[in-house]
């Protein structure tokens, strides 16, 4: 007979743990940012097989110190400049923990109805604070959702294009491989595979060219694309347009796409995964001029709005077009409310059927920070992002290769400077490979970690700045180790 943890054995650890997680939080700096273990050295740490006995937790604590945290990489760390930010926060991992506690399952308004009616009221929230248009508000035909993930916001993107494209036939017949989503080369890899998924392909997604100063999706492209696509029999059903590429956060010109998605009947879905937090500043709502052409919209809260994964907002124009394209109604589901129509089943808004109470999250960050908490937060990693792009700029060893609108900053050493020693016929490779060394031997340092990408075919660093405990110390601490790691690197092979 399985012995449960009563409410008092679950106080006494829940206690400790939180207090685990507060003192993790405060030891934070004196770590190395990612962990220096071989593959497999965590799992060789884990016993062979599941203790036949449960142990009451016994030693949990010293297990996770053991176990767990030689092998973390502490993306809350104020020296984590890699990919984009995974912001949590206090308040997030407390209605993290309210909602596992609650432990309810809110895929029908029936089925815990505060899940659903916060979940709608938070999105209007959102909204509000990102001013956004108000044909996403719950109020007009449209409404907002959490998805886990952006990704699976490019995909219910991609269902309910198909669905309307084809006049509601996709439900019933299946996919028709003509249909073709639109992206710029920039788009991110979901795009990809939700054209997979759906049953397009991966050559279902025509790759728009960009303009190759600001790596934006080129509008002119765009429409000679759909032309010779109808010309040629291709249906053109959606186009997924970008706030903030991934590689570099270009921002696709979205009143002339707009345009042209009106002018040919096409679906048009604004991904702002990252930079969509950055609206909540009015400074920065420039960045999504246009918005009011997109039928769906999502960014993710996980990333830079201090709300832990997984926490993807997404809206839609109309929702009825939505829930026609994903909703299935079997017997053991029906119930008096779902019947009425006077209720959200959330269920038919994403490709699960279950669901979290995740809108708590949102609850606890918001009235925590409030939205002027939120816009400091926005608005200190972007003032830190252009004050590191000034240092880098003031060296003229290094060029910034793309404009940095928000926390993203994409630099390298450049090409022939006075030490790099270049050889003339192979500048290119050799200063990559410069780049690439840089940022190893940056990285090995434990005390700051970065990513990299490819722009203009060019091995390019990225600092992205966003993590809540980055201070202007840490981020100049980061600029004097990479300009120190460049010199000593490059003294090094002027001398070779
Ligand atoms: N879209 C863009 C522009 C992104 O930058 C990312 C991740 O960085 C994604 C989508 C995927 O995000 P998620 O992990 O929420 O699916």
């Amino acid at each position: 007979m399985a012995t449960h943890m009563d409410p008092e054995e679950f106080r006494r650890h829940g206690h400790a743990l939180v207090d685990w997680i507060a003192d993790y939080w405060a030891g934070l700096p004196g770590r190395p940012v990612t962990p220096s273990e071989a593959p497999g050295a965590v799992a060789a740490r884990l016993p062979a097989g599941p203790p036949e006995r449960g142990d009451g937790l016994t030693g949990l604590l010293d297990d996770l110190n053991r176990v767990v945290l030689p092998g973390v990489t502490h993306w809350q760390h104020p020296g984590f400049f890699g990919y984009f930010p995974a912001n949590t926060s206090g308040p997030s991992v407390l209605g993290d923990l309210a909602s596992a506690g609650l432990g309810v399952q809110g895929m029908l308004w029936a089925t815990s109805p505060a899940a659903t009616e916060v979940e709608i009221v938070m999105l209007d929230w959102l909204a509000d604070a990102l001013d956004l248009p108000a044909r996403f508000r719950s109020t007009s035909a449209g409404g907002g959702v959490i998805q886990d993930s952006a990704s699976s916001a490019t995909l219910v993107a991609v269902l309910a294009a198909l669905h309307r494209a084809s006049g509601g036939r996709w439900r019933e017949a299946g996919v028709d491989r003509r249909y073709r989503v639109y992206a710029s080369t920039q788009g991110h890899s979901s795009i990809e595979k939700a054209a997979r998924i759906a049953g397009l392909g991966a050559d279902g997604v025509h790759p728009v060219a960009v303009e190759p100063a600001t790596l934006a999706m080129d509008p002119a492209a765009l429409r000679a694309a759909i032309e010779a696509d109808r010309a040629a029999g291709v249906l053109p059903a959606i186009v997924v347009a970008t706030i903030g590429t991934t590689s570099t956060t270009a921002i696709d010109p979205l009143p002339a796409i707009g345009e042209l998605c009106r002018e040919y009947g096409i679906w048009l879905h604004v991904d702002a995964a990252y930079a969509g937090s950055a609206a909540v500043c009015p400074e920065l709502r420039w960045s999504h001029a246009g918005l009011e052409y997109a039928d769906s919209y999502c960014f993710d809260p996980h990333k830079w709005l201090l709300t832990g994964f997984d926490c993807d907002a997404f809206w839609v124009a109309d929702r009825a077009e939505l829930v026609a394209a994903l909703t299935v109604l079997p017997e053991y589901l029906r119930n008096a409310a779902s019947d009425s129509g006077a209720v959200v089943d959330y269920r038919d808004w994403q490709v699960p059927l279950g669901r979290r109470f995740r809108a708590l999250k949102l609850w606890f960050v918001l009235r925590w920070y409030g939205v002027e908490g939120l816009r400091d937060h926005i608005r200190s990693g972007v003032g830190l992002a252009a004050e590191f792009a000034d240092l880098v700029r003031a060296d003229d060893r290094f060029e910034i290769v793309t404009p940095h609108p928000f926390s993203l900053v994409c630099f390298r050493l450049r090409d022939g400077s006075p030490s790099t020693g270049a050889a003339d016929t192979d500048t290119d490779t050799d200063t990559d490979r410069v780049n690439a060394e840089l940022l190893a031997r940056v990285n090995a340092t434990g005390r700051i970690y970065l990513t990299h990408t490819r722009v203009r075919d060019r091995y390019t660093l990225r600092l992205a700045v966003g993590a809540p405990a980055t201070t202007r110390e840490t981020v100049e601490d980061a600029w004097r180790r990479i300009r120190d790691t460049a010199t000593d690197l490059l003294d090094g092979k002027a001398a070779a």
